[in-house]
């Protein structure tokens, strides 16, 4: 079995697949390992580095793509300088795992399923104890959530802890969290090693308890309709449940120093949480960092990859957070892939297996078909789409 580390060509993304350690992992289990060349330089890792712990370093980008039996990348396929699309380098039967996003993007589906290639999405391994060790979701959102509090301090006009100096004392910041999944979590965490404040909010009443541990008060907002999703995701609510919300938020927000919004709910675009109204009524020097930036952003001032003034309030948009932290986003990356490829083999060879539901659940194209309902109804959606 021959697995390869393509060489991420999208501006910016700066991870890599796998790593050195996980590569000798793999080759110690009689695996050949190929890696691009150049692969891991934006995370620091040479590839003397992948040579020797065991891969081959490949030159052609085309015989690497063509010759995978399990083609390994970070990023969505995407088309190269020379105008080919990288899922049309893959072999028929090949087996790609990768990010995804075939519910956002849906059209990649159908061309790898056109391609015949089983396609396995990181987006899609099921949310289960089993799968811990393959959820790359939230192995990156906790880079995130970290991130994002970082750069909320760095550009926040005031320290993040309470200071008792002889020059006078220093209230804390008050930092409100928005969404408090994975990367919420981990930023209540971070902020509150830096001595802040922290209050958060999330739809889904459950995560009251795990707010709370961690130090932060958790606001609350009786809703009546069911907030949760299968799988534990938060669902998309109604406009009454948005107003509702939007109330109660609102004079958390003015009161806050710092806002970090990282609301989403999977295949839709992000909720906005933080209106314009909001924004004006935030006190001049605070900071917004809305994480769900690419999904279209909570808050309505955001702009994807761009600070944002209004009246003397910054609101950041990142893009790809992971990214900024790649030695070790690339490092929790490759755990995730290491565990899901162990799935994947059976005597040192390739052996897709159905029967495993975490395999089954994120394998969304195979022998020409897709394989997944959501990703066939997004498919379909975008299609009458395009025809209207
Ligand atoms: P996510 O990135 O999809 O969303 C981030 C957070 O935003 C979520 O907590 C969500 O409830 C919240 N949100 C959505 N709409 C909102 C709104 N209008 N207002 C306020 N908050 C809103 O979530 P995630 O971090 O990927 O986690 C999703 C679920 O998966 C959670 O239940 C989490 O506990 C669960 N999970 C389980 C495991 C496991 O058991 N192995 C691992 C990771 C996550």
């Amino acid at each position: 079995m021959r697995l390869a580390v393509a060489r991420e060509i999208e501006v910016g993304e700066r991870r890599v697949a796998l790593i050195p350690d996980t590569v000798a992992r793999l080759v110690k289990k009689g695996i050949e390992v190929w890696v691009e060349a150049g692969a891991g330089e934006s995370s620091f890792f040479t590839d003397t580095d992948y040579e020797t712990a065991g891969a081959k370093i490949v030159t052609d980008t085309d015989a690497l793509w063509h010759e995978a039996d399990v083609l390994l990348k970070v990023g969505i396929p995407k088309e190269r300088e020379d105008g080919r699309l990288e899922v049309d380098l893959l072999r028929e039967g090949a087996v790609l795992i990768s990010f995804l996003n075939p519910l956002g993007e849906p059209a990649i589906a159908q061309r790898l399923a056109q391609r015949q290639v089983t396609a396995l999405s990181m987006e899609m391994i099921p949310r289960t104890t089993r799968a811990q060790s393959m959820d790359a979701l939230s192995s990156q959102a906790s880079i995130a959530g970290y991130k994002a509090v970082l750069i909320a301090a760095a550009a926040l006009p005031k320290y993040f802890p309470m200071l008792t100096t002889a020059a006078g004392t220093i209230a804390p910041a008050k930092v409100f969290i928005m969404g408090a999944g994975v990367a919420g979590l981990q930023a209540i965490a971070t902020a509150r090693r830096l001595g802040a404040v922290v209050e958060a909010f999330d739809i889904r009443p459950a995560v009251k308890e795990e707010v709370q541990s961690l130090g932060a008060k958790f606001v609350e907002v009786q809703l009546n309709e069911d907030t949760v999703a299968d799988g534990g995701y938060a669902k998309e609510v109604s406009e009454a449940a948005k107003q509702r919300t939007q109330e109660v938020v609102a004079e958390h927000i003015k009161q806050s120093d710092v806002v970090i919004t990282t609301a989403q709910v999977p295949g839709k675009k992000a909720p906005i949480l933080v209106t314009e109204e909001m924004v004006a009524q935030m006190k001049p020097g605070s900071v917004v960092v809305d994480i769900a930036a690419e999904q279209g952003g909570n808050c309505a001032c955001t702009k994807p990859g761009k600070d944002v003034q209004y009246n003397g309030v910054t609101i950041i948009g990142p893009i790809n957070l992971p990214s900024s932290m790649p030695v070790h986003a690339s490092q929790l990356y490759a755990k995730n892939l290491f565990s899901l490829v162990q799935l994947l083999i059976k005597d040192s060879n390739l052996d897709v297996n159905f029967a495993d539901d975490i395999v089954s659940a994120a394998c969304i194209t195979h022998a020409g078909e897709i394989r997944n309902q959501r990703v066939k109804e997004a498919l379909a959606t975008l299609s009458s789409a395009t025809a209207g």
